[in-house]
C-alpha cells in the first residue's frame, strides 16, 4: 500500500470533536483505513489574522482509491462538517481536509496537486507530519523535512494525543 497523509484543520465549532469525527469518517470510507495520526496542534491562523486559532493534524492511510477520488471523498467529509466555501482565502472554517502526500506521486492537474502546495512553508503541517515520518524524510520533488521546517517561522504548541 502507498504512504498516503492527509492535513486536517479546523477552527470554526468543537474543533478538536470535528478532527476526530473527520478521522472517523475517513476511516469508514470503502477501501480506505487510517493507520496513524499525529497529535492535534494549535497554530495561529495562515492568512486573515481576526479569526480563532487552528486545530491541526497529520493522518496517515492505507487506500486504493485513486487521488482524483480521493479529494472528492474528502471534500464530501468537509461538507458533512458543515464546511462553508466563500470567496474569503484561508477564511474560517469547521474542516479542512488537504492530500499532503500519495506515495512518491507528483501531481499537477487544475484542481489538484500533489505534494500539496502549501506544504513546505507551513510549520502547522510539517510538525505533525514529522512525528509521524521522522526529520530525514524526503518530500517528493522538495526536500528533507527538516530543511523546510526549519525554514518555516512561528511554532504551533503541541495539543492533544488521541488514541
Ligand atoms: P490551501 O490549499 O492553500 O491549504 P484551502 O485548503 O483553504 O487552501 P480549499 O478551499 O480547501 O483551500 O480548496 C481549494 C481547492 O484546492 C480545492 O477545490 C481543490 O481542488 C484544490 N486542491 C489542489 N490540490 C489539493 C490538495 N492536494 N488537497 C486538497 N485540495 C487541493
Ligand atoms: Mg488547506
Ligand atoms: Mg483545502
Amino acid at each position: 500500500m502507498p504512504q498516503i497523509f492527509i492535513a486536517l484543520g479546523s477552527n470554526l465549532g468543537s474543533s478538536a470533536d470535528i478532527l476526530r469525527s473527520a478521522l472517523l469518517a475517513l476511516n469508514a470510507l470503502p477501501g480506505c483505513q487510517v493507520v496513524n495520526c499525529s497529535h492535534f496542534y494549535r497554530s495561529k491562523p495562515m492568512g486573515p489574522q481576526d479569526q480563532p486559532d487552528y486545530l491541526n493534524a497529520v493522518a496517515e492511510l492505507n487506500t486504493c482509491i485513486s487521488p482524483m477520488n480521493l479529494l472528492n471523498k474528502l471534500q464530501a467529509i468537509e461538507l458533512v462538517h458543515e464546511r462553508v466555501r466563500n470567496e474569503l482565502r484561508w477564511g474560517p472554517r469547521t474542516l479542512d481536509l488537504d492530500i499532503l502526500l500519495y506515495a512518491d506521486l507528483q501531481i499537477k492537474n487544475e484542481g489538484l496537486t500533489i505534494p500539496h502546495i502549501g506544504m513546505s512553508k507551513r510549520n502547522f503541517v510539517l510538525l505533525p507530519l514529522q512525528e509521524l515520518v521522522g526529520p530525514e524524510f524526503v518530500i517528493p520533488g522538495v526536500g528533507v523535512l527538516a530543511d523546510c521546517l526549519a525554514h518555516c517561522e512561528g511554532q504551533p504548541s503541541l495539543g492533544m494525543k488521541i488514541e
